[in-house]
């Protein structure tokens, strides 16, 4: 567990976070954990993990989910999601009953990190806590569970696995908690999900949380829970202000040697790279390593034992660039992580609002880059729209781009383009500036100002919903 270390003054990327006091945008600052309701054996364990001060969604969460209450909760990324719901579930389980809780993760890596978590919150109580997961021998995970852990923190598969061999049940279970609950509701989990949900008594306590709670994933989510309270705690921005965000204006074959040039020159002190796929993840790891950078990586089709060794490295501050697949973009904790690099700019929005709070977390500052094709640029809209903040250009002025290689084509790993919407304008103009193989700009544009490529005629209508202004000329 990383512990945001008290009255440290440090305000460089994924170096320690300042006092509480100086983050109202995290922390309740006027309210202590002992006003909570908390029993005294978890306080002790709050307060022997560092925590000062509840954050905002503990302090909304806590009370609520300790009064009976279902709770949809919407925080964040870094702000404590994980101790808002599971400080509940230690004070509430009965010792005396085994698999009373049952908490529902995406990831084996997430899954063994709020067990970690909540282990360590509860080592002065007697609420035990286990975890059923993919990658690990049935054998040895049946023999623990037998022990009959008060809380089960899994991944959907494998808890369905388990349960289906009869090593595992549902009888007890008084409280569900799905983590991340947005990718957990989405159309790969959302089968496995309902079954179990099912398959849980009538009465029992739901809490679902996450950093991204789309309008129909939220329809969706309320069909589990009664009258859930909804708690929203991440005002009028999704992301945190330490995280300083920038893009870079970036043609698809210079990708590689910008991130390289980024690499080295400012020599970030940890820093993930996403990729969008598992194979150039592979690639991009290769071109590092050969060019000497010490480079890890992670995703999905990687034995689960090289995956927790890296992880492993992660959390212990031993690694220096780790290469990711969207595996590691949602829950992961590590306290040193300085800068994240959005090699190839996530599809989906929402995937940006997790993979950058990779960083900045409980009060850290961070660094996050995305790197922009010409093509992207209506794809960055979106994400500005959904963030709610404008991602500003960082000019790199010692890089020198490259002229397109007589080799490229644009279907080659780093050179997709992506769909753009249909205010894709016919010339677009920023790309027409970087690239002379397409057609001049019809009249004069600073084209700084635009995001890879789309230079909008008219404002959207729901343009950041009207509440941060923006610099961009209208
Ligand atoms: P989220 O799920 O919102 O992304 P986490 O639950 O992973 O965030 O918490 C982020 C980090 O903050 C973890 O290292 C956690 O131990 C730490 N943390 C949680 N609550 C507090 C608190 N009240 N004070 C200080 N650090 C905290």
């Amino acid at each position: 567990m990383n512990v945001l270390p008290m009255n440290e003054t440090s305000a460089r990327p994924g170096e320690s976070a300042n006092a509480p006091e100086k983050h109202p945008e995290i922390f309740e600052v006027d309210l202590t954990f002992d006003r909570l309701g908390l029993p005294d054996p978890v306080l002790r364990g709050i307060k022997e993990a560092g925590f000062e001060r509840p954050t905002l969604i503990q302090a909304k969460l806590i009370p609520v989910a300790l009064a009976g209450r279902d709770v949809l909760g919407q925080a964040k990324t870094g702000t404590g999601k994980t101790a808002a719901f599971g400080l509940p579930l230690l004070a509430m389980c009965d010792p005396a009953v085994p698999f009373q809780a049952l908490v529902l993760a995406p990831t084996r890596e997430l899954a063994v990190q709020i067990a970690d978590e909540l282990s360590e919150l509860g080592r002065h109580g007697k609420v035990t806590v286990d975890t059923i997961m993919g990658g690990e021998r049935i054998k040895a995970q049946a023999s623990r569970l037998r022990k009959g852990a008060n809380i089960i923190v899994g991944t959907p598969g494998r808890v369905m696995d388990m349960a289906q061999r009869k090593l595992y049940h549902f009888d007890n279970v008084k409280f569900t908690v799905l983590d991340e609950v947005d990718r957990m509701l989405d159309i790969g989990f959302r089968e496995d999900i309902k079954r179990i949900l099912d398959r849980c008594p009538k009465e029992r306590q739901t809490i679902f949380v996450s950093a991204t709670i789309a309008g129909e994933i939220e329809k969706l989510a309320r069909r589990f829970m009664k009258e859930p309270e909804k708690i929203v705690t991440s005002g009028a921005s999704l992301t945190v202000n330490l995280v300083e965000q920038h893009y870079l204006a970036v043609q698809p074959w210079d990708k590689k040697k910008l991130l390289l040039h980024l690499l080295t020159h400012e020599e970030p002190a940890m820093t993930i790279v996403f990729c969008r796929l598992k194979k150039s993840v592979d690639m991009l790891a290769k071109y590092l390593g050969e060019k000497g950078i010490d480079v890890h990586a992670i995703h999905g089709d990687m034995r689960q034992g090289k995956r927790n060794r890296v992880m492993k490295d992660l959390r212990s501050g031993q690694l220096t660039v780790l290469v990711a697949s969207d595996l590691a973009s949602r829950g992961i904790d590590a306290e040193g992580v300085s800068h994240v690099i959005n090699y190839d700019l996530p599809e989906d929005p929402d995937l940006y609002v997790h993979r950058i709070g990779r960083t900045a977390r409980a009060g850290r500052h961070g660094v996050a880059w995305s790197f922009v094709t010409p093509q992207q640029g209506g794809l960055l809209t979106q994400i500005e729209h959904l963030i709610n903040r404008e991602v500003p250009k960082l000019d790199y002025p010692d890089f020198v781009a490259s002229p397109k290689p007589d080799t490229w084509r644009d279907e080659m790993p780093g050179g997709q383009s992506f769909p753009t919407g249909p205010e894709q304008p016919k010339v677009n103009r920023y790309a027409a500036a970087v690239n002379p193989d397409l057609p001049p700009a019809a009249e004069q544009v600073d084209v700084s100002r635009f995001p890879g490529g789309i230079v909008p005629t008219k404002l959207p209508p729901k343009r950041m919903m009207g509440r941060i202004p923006s610099t961009r000329p209208r």
